[in-house]
């Protein structure tokens, strides 16, 4: 199965031959495309995460920035998984990403797990610790 590269739609037309190489339109996002430039699959774990980060109130150019996938690939993705954010506007969330080691200093600090709740998830070889913060009235 072959898939857009700019949107990992697989719903793709053949548009035509250039250069002798079979040229696709992608009828989600209308990219056209060559067969050379074929995106691959993207990891279902990053399509987790990606939907895991957007729930948490992390807006598409943080997501993008942090797993390295385009914001319009995140798009599709909450549209396809049907994926309704919660609205909060008394917390935002902030975040690191630290090693192992840089993992265990930071929850050996109280003042870094108390008074907000946050949650610990996985991405690479890499932690990600997102922390919730209440705005300033
Ligand atoms: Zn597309």
């Amino acid at each position: 199965m072959n898939y857009c590269p700019q949107c990992q739609s697989s719903q793709l037309v053949k548009s035509g031959i250039i250069n002798k190489r079979q040229r696709y339109k992608c009828k989600n996002c209308n990219y056209n495309f060559t067969v050379n430039k074929i995106g691959k699959k993207i990891d279902q774990y990053y399509v987790t995460k990606a939907l895991q980060l957007y729930l948490e109130g992390l807006t598409y150019r943080e997501i993008e920035r942090i797993i390295g996938v385009s914001h319009v690939s995140v798009m599709n993705w909450v549209r396809k998984y049907n994926i309704h954010k919660v609205q909060n506007t008394d917390y935002h969330p902030t975040y690191k990403i630290l090693n192992q080691s840089e993992l265990s200093i930071y929850f050996s600090k109280p003042e870094n797990t108390k008074g907000a709740g946050m949650i610990v998830t996985e991405l690479g070889d890499k932690y990600m610790v997102i922390k919730w913060e209440r705005f300033k009235e």
